[in-house]
């Protein structure tokens, strides 16, 4: 599940792959970029906001652009050496592809493509929260942000991304699992939020670096999560049988022992 840990993974591959790399040519096939041709541009960096990915250019007038995608549920990117097989993803989910003279980077099922001046990043990332992996990341802030709504369930603010960017659905269940809050409490009511935040960042953060997510430290299959995924199986702190419901436009997943309700 592409969350914030994925993302920055993610842009850490096409740094490695393309940072300071000429192109040699590039692909796009999404229609509002048919024509776009990159040969000739050079890869400044790859950066990560949130779960946006920022692949920042030069033209050939050494004018900066950002390359933005972001990969929703299902987008991946995949560094190639050149002649290697794209075995990643079947072909037509290929979005771009960009040649280096070392690597070939290949864009599957991206989502919100698009080449914007990178002095117009704000316009496609200003609107996000602080971010749970950059620089800036700021826990009184994103605190702030989420008092803003009070009465929103704690479970919906945490994957509001203007409130702080990088939590996915995994991330919310075991955060709030870990701090024994139900995800249905009203923001108002959850009793340590700058706890909650900083937890969030913690387990984003301890991720970065692997592909394997696991919130309890374990990295074998079945054992890397508390609840997320985890419907009708044994809660790992009581025994009580991990639920799944569905909260706003999500699924959750919690346990009704360990989460009370509280007002
Ligand atoms: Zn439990």
């Amino acid at each position: 599940m592409p969350e914030g840990d994925t993302v920055w993974n993610t842009a850490r591959v096409l740094e490695r792959a393309l940072a300071g790399a000429r192109l040699t040519g590039s692909d796009f096939r999404v229609p509002q970029l048919a024509t776009t041709d990159l040969t000739g541009w050079t890869v400044r960096e790859s950066a990560s906001r949130g779960k946006h990915l920022l692949l920042r250019l030069a033209d050939p007038d050494a004018t900066d652009w950002t390359l933005h995608s972001h990969l929703r549920m299902d987008g991946a990117w995949r560094a190639y050496a050149p002649g290697e097989r794209w075995t990643a993803r079947p072909a037509h989910l290929i979005r771009v592809v960009l040649r280096s003279p070392d690597a070939v980077a290949v864009g599957y099922h991206l989502h919100e493509l698009a080449l914007v001046p990178t002095a117009d990043e704000g316009t496609l990332v200003g609107h996000l929260g602080p971010d749970l992996l950059g620089p800036d990341w700021d826990p009184q802030e994103a605190v702030r942000r989420l008092a803003e709504h009070p009465e929103q369930s704690i479970g919906e603010a945490l994957l509001d991304q203007r409130n702080l960017a990088g939590v996915g659905n995994l991330y919310k269940c075991e955060v709030l699992f870990l701090r024994g809050v139900s995800p249905w409490t009203p923001v108002r009511a959850v009793p340590d939020l700058a706890g909650t935040v900083t937890l969030a960042q913690r387990l984003l953060a301890a991720n970065r670096g692997r592909w394997t997510q696991s919130t309890t430290g374990v990295l074998r299959r079945g054992g890397t999560s508390y609840v997320y995924g985890r419907r009708a199986q044994p809660c790992r702190r009581c025994g009580a049988a991990i639920r799944k419901d569905e909260l706003g436009e999500r699924v959750t997943y919690w346990c009704p022992a360990c989460q009370p309700e509280r007002e």
